[in-house]
């Protein structure tokens, strides 16, 4: 059984790693960030909650985001492990997750702020089936539309220059300390974050004892 957490700031590439590790490992991927989303574009009363606060860039109050996760986890629908991603965020989420659950490694994905705010501005996204594009490094085959599902592209409502900003000064100040809790544990593996997607993937196999990427 494989837990992991996986941490950066936004377009760190979490999305992208944690459904590598998920398909060759058969993890679940455990995204808040996706369970919330998929809330919003089916307009549910949970959806109605978060859309705002969302779209601002601004965190989801605990109490709404620790029931999400606890209601999630509580499914064990998961036979090898999973991989949670956007979770814990803060202090208080930290310490409600190690007292509830185990975890064998936290992924850090390091990645500068001017290289985020190049990735996340030109950052494109499929609303059918998950699968993110970036214009710059990872652009789709046919412009706007998606080459897993054909379905066209979005921008996430977050990703504005202002909103960008709120989760930067929300990482690093809320985020970032917890980073520093698990770090106490001995749990961390610290991986850069720039080089192309396979290398970032082989570079955290190898500091948790996996096989290498194979296509
Ligand atoms: P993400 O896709 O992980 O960047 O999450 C998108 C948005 O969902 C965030 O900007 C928050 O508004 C909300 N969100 C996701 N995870 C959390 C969390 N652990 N705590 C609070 N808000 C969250």
């Amino acid at each position: 059984m494989r837990k992991y957490v996986i941490m950066g700031v936004q377009g760190s590439g979490k999305g992208t790693q944690s459904q590598m590790l998920r398909d060759d490992l058969d993890l679940v991927h455990i995204s808040v960030g996706d369970i919330f989303r998929w809330h919003v574009r089916n307009r549910t009363k949970l959806g109605a909650q978060v859309r705002r606060i969302m779209a601002a860039g601004e965190l989801v109050g605990d109490d709404l985001v620790e029931s999400v996760v606890r209601r999630r986890l509580d499914d064990h629908d998961w036979n090898f492990g999973f991989i949670i991603d956007g979770f814990p965020r803060n202090g208080r989420q930290a310490e409600f997750f190690m007292e509830s659950y185990d975890i064998d490694a936290v992924i850090h994905l390091e990645l500068p702020d001017d290289e985020v705010r190049r990735r996340v501005l030109n950052r494109r996204l499929c609303p059918n089936c998950g699968m993110d594009y970036n214009l710059i490094a990872d652009r789709p085959e046919v412009e706007g539309r998606c080459d897993i599902c054909g379905h066209e592209l979005v921008t996430r409502a977050d990703d504005t220059p202002e909103a960008l900003e709120a989760r930067l000064r929300d990482y690093h100040e809320k985020t970032r300390p917890v980073l520093e809790l698990f770090r106490r544990k001995e749990v961390v593996h610290d991986v850069d974050g720039r080089p192309p997607l396979e290398d970032v993937q082989n570079a955290i196999r190898k500091t948790l004892g996996l096989p290498a990427y194979t296509r």
